[in-house]
């Protein structure tokens, strides 16, 4: 089989984040995978181990993205490849991800692509259902488990608390979740192989596309990280004395009644 990940990079939630002129400031910003795209890593090995075949990791990105490829050949993908973007567009969005990702897989022979469920930073959650519109293959988001025997795949996927079973075939996309699986911390001899790995770096140039092609649609306008909220406030003593209190605080603290 044929298993392509779509990864992407992400500025590390737990490290402090830094905002300028609508747009997250990159100096000394620590990246990690998509958290949702490591679902998608673990559950392209999991299948390539039980049907055979090859995992290829692919990134739009810059030349920090080596790092997080490497880790997804660590945890077991067999090669990457690093769409550089960082010397030919300044600017891009979902369409010009899509675009790119169009181009790229025109030649792929694929039976399935997984991506995350959402991007950690920008979130829109377009990139895998739009890509799988624009190459005409089938797709199922949010899922919770692949069953795969022969052509006919067999997903779960949360509604809402509620569980929906969807019979599909390859060649499909997915994107993936939580509750997927467990996805593996790489081994050290993992990272040692994924040194000699292959991890091919080509630019749009390579994929024949101009820059007028991928033009972002949207702009985005401003990026504000939230104010901090203050600690709440617990009410003690009688129940009575708590609503009394309570009203009086709405009332002359907060003047909202
Ligand atoms: C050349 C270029 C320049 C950009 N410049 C800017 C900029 O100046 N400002 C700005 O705010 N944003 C910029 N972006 C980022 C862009 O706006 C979005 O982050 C990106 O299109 C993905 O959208 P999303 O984060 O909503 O992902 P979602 O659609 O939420 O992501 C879902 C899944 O799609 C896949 N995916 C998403 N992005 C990629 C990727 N790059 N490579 C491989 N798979 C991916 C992953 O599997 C991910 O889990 C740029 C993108 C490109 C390609």
């Amino acid at each position: 089989m044929n298993i392509y990940v779509l990864l992407k990079k992400t500025f590390d939630t737990e490290e402090q984040i830094n905002v300028s002129n609508a747009e997250i400031v990159d100096d000394g910003a620590e990246y990690i995978i998509n958290p949702y795209d490591e679902y998608a890593i673990e559950e392209a090995i999991v299948q390539r181990d039980t049907h055979g075949g090859e995992v290829t990791v692919v990134t739009i990105g810059d030349g920090k993205s080596e790092k997080q490829l490497r880790t997804a050949l660590a945890m077991g993908a067999d090669q990457a490849v690093l769409i550089n973007t960082e010397d030919d567009l300044e600017d891009g969005d979902q369409y010009t991800t899509v675009k790119i990702l169009e181009k790229f897989f025109e030649d792929k022979d694929v039976d399935l692509i997984l991506a995350g469920n959402v991007a950690i930073d920008e979130a829109s959650g377009q990139v895998g259902p739009r890509l799988a519109e624009t190459i005409g293959i089938p797709y199922v988001t949010t899922i919770t488990s692949l069953a795969i025997e022969g052509d006919i795949v067999t997903i779960e996927k949360d509604v809402e608390g509620d569980v929906e079973i969807i019979e599909t075939s390859l060649p499909l996309l997915v994107t993936c979740q939580q509750g997927l699986n467990e996805p593996r911390y790489p081994s050290l001899p993992g990272i040692m192989k994924a040194k000699k790995k292959p991890l091919a770096e080509m630019e749009i140039d390579d994929l024949n596309i101009e820059e007028e092609d991928v033009k972002a649609k949207t702009k985005v306008i401003e990026i504000f990280l939230l104010e901090e909220k203050a600690a709440g406030r617990v009410l003690e003593g009688e129940l009575d004395g708590q609503v009394k209190e309570l009203v009086s605080l709405l009332r002359n603290e907060q003047k909202i009644i």
